[in-house]
């Protein structure tokens, strides 16, 4: 990942642990949620958060190579400083 710290593969609250809880970076490794089917392996970092219809808060990640953008779940142990400090996009 990103920061290079060792995230452990479960995560609080989600199924599938898909971006770093230090530094908040995903990877683009999945076509749809969870396949790892995507060939593009670029970094993503979190460029902002949403509030979901059903009031869960999701972050935005957009991929640094091919753009692509992904909402995530966030996780119980991200790092809620970070979160916190991510801009809220509608
Ligand atoms: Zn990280
Ligand atoms: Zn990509």
């Amino acid at each position: 990942m990103n920061c290079g710290k060792n995230v452990p593969e479960k995560a609080p609250g989600t199924k599938n642990r898909n971006h770093c809880p230090y530094c908040l970076y995903s990877l683009h490794v999945d076509e749809e949620v969870g396949d790892r089917k995507a060939h593009c392996g670029g970094l993503m970092p979190a460029v902002g958060k949403m509030i979901k219809k059903d009031g869960e808060e999701v972050l935005v990640h957009i991929c640094d190579i091919c753009g692509m953008v992904r909402k995530n779940r966030v996780a119980g142990d991200d790092s809620i400083e970070l979160v916190d400090n991510l801009p809220a996009l509608l």
